[in-house]
């Protein structure tokens, strides 16, 4: 399988990080970071980072997890048999334009018949301009789901607020006022879809308590991202992240006041 689609199972669950895009970040988004940090963890300021989603599928049910900016999926999705129709539901972790901008063309449902799912919260954030769209407003690319749009009050991490079968939502706000993670749990197997929880994995793994400018409330992302990293290290759940480097899932352990990161596969 080439190198824009990574495999994995959770319980019952096929799940695939479909990447749009893998390159250099951008140094210059570390909030707080200082020389030393970066010239330890990332020599010269180079990290890799994408543009990730995941969907799930199970047996005939398929969801997905953001929708990128709706560009290399589409392809990864034919490259898999999957057909947009065939997505029962979306679920969108925050209103920016590289997680939702895949919803919507010229007015219509690139996913017909799905439900999209987004906490409240974010949805009354009122993003009019969100970053990395094309100068739309979130509000106009929902609008052709119509009734369709459906929102949540998220969960906690040892209360998930259930959405569907087997998945949940957490809230893990600061990155933006309503940002959401998603727990899939199939036969005593866990997974959590971070979201945009961190965007570094070179620096933010192991020095957490970076945050990017890109945080709506860099303070509140550091709580988030603190308490999210002590969880699933102490329960060995594995993290899929939409800005990891591909494969963009692994798990964590702690190490040094931070953690280590280990890629799957
Ligand atoms: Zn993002």
């Amino acid at each position: 399988m080439s190198q824009s689609i990574f495999s994995w199972r959770t319980g019952s669950c096929e799940v695939f990080m479909l990447t749009e895009h893998q390159g250099p970040g951008n140094p210059d988004i570390l909030l707080d970071a200082d020389h030393a940090l970066v010239q330890k963890y990332i020599p010269g300021g180079n990290f890799i980072s994408g543009v990730n989603v995941f969907l799930v599928r199970e047996g005939k049910r398929i969801v997905l997890f953001d929708t990128g900016f709706g560009r290399q999926i589409f392809d990864s999705m034919k490259t898999l048999g999957i057909e947009r129709e065939e997505v029962s539901a979306v679920l969108i972790t925050h209103l920016h334009g590289d997680h939702f901008m895949g919803l919507e063309r010229d007015g219509k449902a690139l996913f017909p018949a799905a439900d999209v799912l987004l906490s409240e919260k974010e949805r009354d954030s009122g993003i009019s301009a969100p970053p990395g769209g094309p100068g739309k407003s979130a509000a106009a690319v929902l609008a052709p789901y119509g009734g369709r749009v459906k929102t949540f009050t998220p969960g906690t991490l040892t209360k998930a607020e259930p959405l569907l079968p087997g998945i949940g939502a957490i809230a893990a706000y600061g990155h933006t006022a309503g940002h959401t993670v998603y727990l899939i749990e199939s036969a005593g197997e866990k997974l959590l879809i971070t979201g945009d929880m961190i965007h570094a994995g070179a620096i933010q793994f192991p020095a957490p308590d970076i945050s990017v400018s890109f945080d709506t409330d860099p303070g509140a992302a550091r709580v988030s991202r603190r308490e999210i990293l002590a969880w699933a290290a102490a329960g060995g759940i594995p993290l899929g992240g939409m800005h990891l480097a591909y494969p963009a899932l692994g798990t964590v352990r702690a190490e040094n006041g931070g953690y280590h990161f280990t890629p799957a596969g």
